[in-house]
């Protein structure tokens, strides 16, 4: 048994002061105060004063980092940014695929299935590494018109045909899948991605207000990279944006990196999906961690000067990690490290329907990180070990 002490503790929706937190076998057996509980005399202690132990971060859209790219055939590529992720403090993560020609897009799911059920499989990795725990599809279902860097040659418009093909090369391992709803036969596929537990994230998009109402209605519940790669919010033409920011069926996630949204567009967006359905994602590339330069994006390349990554005059992803977004969310719109926190945590966890990630209570995988007031990651646990 491991004890954790800390000056404070985040569940994240409750708060601790002088936290005990118990770990056995990878999982957490209890969460108390100090002043409810003695520590354990049969157990390690691992005290942590002075710092917040909160749950391992959890980013539901990552293409890559610390130069590897999530649809790199290479075997080293997933471990090499799993242990970067894991230095961020992040424990879980759903690599990310861009729209590429299909043969590799199937290829990377085949192969990234395969890494999300090794994952589940191993109890224990020799080494500290983030866990992948399903894929996103993000593409071909996109739009051309708000396609960001995805390929225009490509893209395709949606059938139940290739959303079988793509289901079965990644071994029923798709978690979330990014489409456009005004695509023709969005809405069947939609339909039957939403009965197989995907989160249907509604993205990369021109649709209008009613078109992406109706894509809700026929089971879609999240929207990616809100504002970015959508048709613009228009006090006549409201469009997909302000379906996705009043509709209480909704959660929507954002880029907060200060590059993809004003500041002040994260202080609004937060205000309307407020602390339950905001999420944090890091749209990360295999730039991130790494000096300017040209790096892999999927099928093609992109070029990184001072934190922007750029492919055809347009923005190609980021080189955010989360605890930065996390500590942009307090900057930006003046949040408590608690609310922030839940984020990158609890929300992307409810969001892919993790029941036993995202959280520090009884029964959840022992993924902690140990963070400076300020939010700096100072240590992280994942799965009890890495201490
Ligand atoms: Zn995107």
């Amino acid at each position: 048994m491991i004890a954790f002490t800390a000056a404070a503790l985040f569940t994240p929706l409750e708060r601790i002061e002088q936290p005990l937190l118990l770990v056995e076998d990878g999982s957490i057996l209890e969460v108390t105060s100090r002043a409810h509980r003695e520590i354990p005399a049969n157990g390690r202690v691992a005290n942590f004063p002075g710092d917040t132990l909160v749950p391992g971060f959890i980013d539901m859209h990552i293409h890559g980092g610390a130069g590897h790219d999530v649809m790199e055939t290479n075997d080293g590529a997933l471990p090499a940014m799993e242990r970067f992720l894991a230095c961020r403090g992040v424990s879980s993560y759903f690599p990310t695929t861009v729209t590429a020609p299909v043969d590799m897009i199937l290829s990377s799911l085949d192969r990234l299935g395969h890494a999300v059920e090794t994952a589940e499989n191993s109890s224990q990795a020799a080494e500290l590494r983030a866990n992948p725990l399903g894929i996103h599809l993000e593409g071909p279902f996109i739009s051309h018109r708000r396609r960001g860097v995805h390929p225009a040659e490509n893209l395709l418009n949606p059938t139940p045909e290739m959303f079988e093909r793509f289901w079965e090369a990644s071994q029923g391992q798709i978690r979330v899948m990014t489409i456009a709803p005004e695509l023709p036969g969005a809405a069947e596929v939609i339909t039957e991605a939403a009965k197989r537990g995907v989160c249907v994230s509604l993205g990369h998009s021109d649709a209008t207000l009613a078109v992406a109402r109706d894509a809700v209605d026929a089971g879609a519940r999240h929207s990616t990279h809100t504002f970015n790669a959508m048709r613009p919010l228009d006090h006549r033409d409201p469009g997909i944006i302000a379906e996705v920011l009043t509709d209480a069926r909704v959660s929507a996630d954002i880029i907060a990196d200060g590059i993809h949204l004003d500041p002040t567009m994260v202080k609004l967006f937060l205000k309307a999906k407020g602390a339950e359905q905001a999420v944090l994602i890091t749209d990360a590339t295999s730039a991130t961690g790494m000096p300017d330069g040209s790096y892999p994006l999927g099928s093609s390349n992109m070029l990184v000067k001072a934190g922007r990554c750029m492919a055809d005059g347009r923005l190609a992803g980021s080189v955010l990690t989360m605890d930065a977004a996390v500590r942009n969310v307090m900057k930006f719109a003046e949040w408590e490290l608690q609310q922030a926190v839940r984020l990158a945590t609890l929300n992307p966890a409810r969001v892919t329907r993790l029941d036993t990630r995202g959280t520090l209570t009884p029964g959840a995988r022992a993924d902690i990180v140990v963070l400076s007031p300020s939010g700096e990651v100072k240590n992280t646990i994942i799965g009890g070990a890495g201490l």
